[in-house]
Formats: structure tokens, C-alpha cells, sequence
């Protein structure tokens, strides 16, 4: 009872805009966004030039070749 009052962190199921679903550590039972792991490399390429390497680095290789 009164479970309400501390919200436990658990795992829900995340919704993105892109169509995309997830599950991440929240206290809410369900989380929309706009951006997801998935599309997030189109933003940045948009926004900033440059988040850490790795996948998005590679991302951004694969685009140029094309
Ligand atoms: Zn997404």
C-alpha cells in the first residue's frame, strides 16, 4: 500500500518517436521521446558535429562512402 509515495526504479518500456521501443530504469510507468539510441546519430549529426566516436563515428564513415 502507499506504494506511490517511493516510486521504485525499475524497468519500463520507453516509446520513440521513430517507432522504436525500449526498456530503460525508470520510476514512471511509461516514457515517450523524441530520440532514441536509435535515431540519435541523425541528430547529432544535425546538431553536433562530433559525440564520442565509436558507433556514431562509424555511422558517419558508412554515409560518406555512399
Ligand atoms: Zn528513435
Amino acid at each position: 500500500m502507499k506504494e506511490n509515495l517511493h516510486p521504485e526504479y525499475k524497468e519500463v518500456q520507453v516509446r520513440c518517436a521513430c517507432g522504436n521501443t525500449f526498456t530503460a530504469g525508470s520510476t514512471k510507468d511509461e516514457i515517450s521521446v523524441e530520440i532514441c539510441s536509435k535515431c540519435h546519430p541523425f541528430f547529432t549529426g544535425q546538431a553536433k558535429t562530433m559525440e564520442k566516436g565509436g558507433r556514431i563515428e562509424r555511422f558517419n564513415k558508412k554515409f560518406k562512402r555512399d
